[in-house]
């Protein structure tokens, strides 16, 4: 028996090996970071915020022109709930077709052969096995001297929920992650800087990539400063909106 904390793709692959599995997550929905608050929902943001970007200052150029335009975040963020609903039932019927156990609750480890699982309602459960895999993703992690408090500064997981589209936003750190929210947030009205310590933005990508990137995010309104670090905040910013 295998108990798979998380990663489904490896419980998917265990199972068809004939292993009998178990795959215990504390989020409601399956999928981890990359379905619930990663991967799927950044790029159906991106998808929206894209064809908005495209309407708003392209289309003229092909002729097709309107009286107004204008965009609905609610409903766009209703859309990105249904594509990652839709994707963790897709997991749902995986796991159903591959005899998958699936239990949801907050698993710890007891021995090197039990795991407690301990379930919303407060009840836990033990179970044991012969081998684990552990699948528990990382967190986000602050500053030293700047925390997240996920209203002020605030996370990836923040940033892909947001309500309304913030007057001002600055972001440290020019990664991928980061570039993909700015880029949602600046198409849909925001004034974006990106804060970078590194002498160019995407600092592990190819030099050529790196820049060409920088231009096309230019164009589209992100500013940069880069080889910049943050060190802490100003105190009149914090409190005032
Ligand atoms: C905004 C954003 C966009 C991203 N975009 C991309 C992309 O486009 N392409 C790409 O390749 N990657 C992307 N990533 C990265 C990708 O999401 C991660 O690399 C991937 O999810 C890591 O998978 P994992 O299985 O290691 O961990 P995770 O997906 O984090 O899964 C870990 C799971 O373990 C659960 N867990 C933790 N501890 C316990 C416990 N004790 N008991 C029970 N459950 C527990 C957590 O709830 C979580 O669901 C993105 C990430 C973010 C944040």
């Amino acid at each position: 028996m295998v108990a798979a904390l998380v990663g489904y793709v490896c419980a998917i692959k265990a199972a068809q090996l004939s292993k009998k599995v178990a795959y215990i997550e504390m989020r409601e929905r399956l999928g981890g970071t990359c379905l619930n608050v990663g991967c799927i929902p950044s790029k159906t943001l991106l998808h929206s915020s894209h064809k908005y970007f495209e309407a708003s200052k392209h289309f003229a150029e092909y002729g097709i022109e309107f009286k107004e335009l204008s965009f609905s975040l609610e409903k766009m963020q209703a859309r990105k709930e249904k594509v990652v609903n839709y994707l963790g039932k897709g997991i749902e019927g995986l796991f159903r077709k591959n005899k998958i156990s699936y239990i949801n609750g907050f698993a710890s480890f007891i021995d090197q052969n039990t795991v407690k699982i301990k379930q919303k309602d407060g009840n836990t459960e033990n179970i044991r096995a012969q081998n684990f895999v552990i699948a528990t993703g990382s967190e986000h992690i602050s500053l030293p001297s700047i925390s997240i408090d996920e209203e002020k500064i605030v996370s990836s997981t923040w940033a892909l929920a947001l309500k309304t589209t913030p007057k001002k936003m600055i972001v440290l750190g020019a990664g991928v992650i980061w570039l993909e929210m700015a880029s949602v947030w600046s198409r849909l009205g925001s004034e974006v800087t990106i804060v970078e310590y590194a002498d160019k933005i995407l600092a592990t990508a190819d030099a050529d990539i790196s820049k060409e990137m920088q231009k096309i995010l230019e164009k589209q309104g992100l500013k940069f400063i880069l080889q910049t670090k943050a060190l802490k905040l100003p105190k009149p910013l914090l409190g005032s909106p």
